[in-house]
């Protein structure tokens, strides 16, 4: 069931870009054009609990349909936005984005779920970031609960006390906090304690290895005991197979978030699924 509303490949468009090649330049100049030609969407990507198997949430991922490559990866083209600065104007058409269809999403009934957002380094290092935030809240009228911010744990280690101040100004607001892609920043739970945090997803490389390697499984494992000492909510990206899915269950990972259960879909997709099921009120 869920594993085949899942099911829609696509293909990206990854060339190996370096600098300065006219491959490049050439994606570089139409990514500057790309938000008034109106050729991002983005796709939400479910995360369940592991127990039901019920949504717990949503993660927003942003898509370009590029006229000529067709659609190409963000691993791509998000470098080459935060490099050029282009990353602010489209991260905000991003919030924007997530938090008027998840408002649309609530308003036609369905039951209310956190979605979330990534937040690029210069994104999160943007003086007027909350300025930014309250009024897309405000003009939008989503509940700041319902806003879920990703940062990546090397965004928040980079610079500790700066992290700290922009966190509990953001958790003033009411909005929920996550650490993203947890594991490969190679910081440490305590030196993350300090910081006002809901939530931490464990990176999805630790995930591909947990199942072959013993050493991946114990550490995942306390992250998972600390992380909860700690008070935080714990999920695990890029669960493919059902023997990782099993390990989780074992060690009482929460949430889930991967191909096993859900790809990342489009807006009609997701709103089908919400209505197919336990999920409308
Ligand atoms: P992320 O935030 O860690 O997002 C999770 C990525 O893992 C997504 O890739 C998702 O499609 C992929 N994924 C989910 N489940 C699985 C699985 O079971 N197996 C595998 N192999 N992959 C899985 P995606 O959409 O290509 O995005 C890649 C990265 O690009 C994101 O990693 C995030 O760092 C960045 N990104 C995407 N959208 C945005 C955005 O709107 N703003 C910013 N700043 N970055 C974004
Ligand atoms: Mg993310
Ligand atoms: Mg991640
Ligand atoms: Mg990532």
């Amino acid at each position: 069931h869920a594993k085949d509303a899942g099911r829609n490949n696509y293909q990206f468009y990854t060339p190996s870009l370096s600098k300065r090649t006219p491959a490049f330049l050439t994606l570089e100049k139409s990514l500057r054009y790309a938000l008034e030609r109106e050729e991002f969407m983005l796709y939400y990507q479910p995360r369940v609990n592991i127990i039901t198997g019920e949504i717990t949430g949503m993660e927003a991922l942003l898509r370009w349909q590029h006229p000529e490559m067709g659609l190409v990866a963000p691993n791509i083209f998000i470098p080459l936005a935060e490099e050029s600065g282009l990353i602010v104007p489209i991260g905000e058409w991003v919030i924007r984005t997530a938090c008027k269809q998840n408002k649309a999403w609530q308003d036609a009934g369905f039951p209310p779920l956190t979605v979330a957002v990534n937040l690029s380094p210069k994104q999160f290092r943007q003086p007027n970031l909350v300025d930014t935030l309250t009024s897309i809240l405000q003009e939008t009228g989503l509940d700041p609960k319902f806003l879920d911010l990703e940062i990546t744990e090397s965004t928040a280690i980079e610079d500790l006390d700066f992290t700290r101040t922009v966190l509990y100004n953001l958790r003033q607001m009411g909005v929920y906090l996550s650490i993203d892609d947890f594991g490969t920043g190679h910081s440490s739970l305590s030196r993350l304690q300090q910081l006002p945090l809901h939530h931490l997803k464990i990176d999805k490389s630790f995930i591909q290895d947990l199942t072959t390697d013993q050493k991946v499984a114990h550490i995942v494992k306390a992250i998972v005991v600390l992380g909860q000492s700690l008070g935080l909510k714990l999920t695990a990206e890029g669960v493919e197979k059902q023997e990782e899915l099993d390990f989780l269950k074992s060690i009482n990972c929460e949430d889930v978030q991967g191909y096993l259960f859900y790809r990342p879909l489009a807006v009609q997709k997701i709103t089908e699924l919400l209505q197919k099921g336990q999920l409308k009120k």
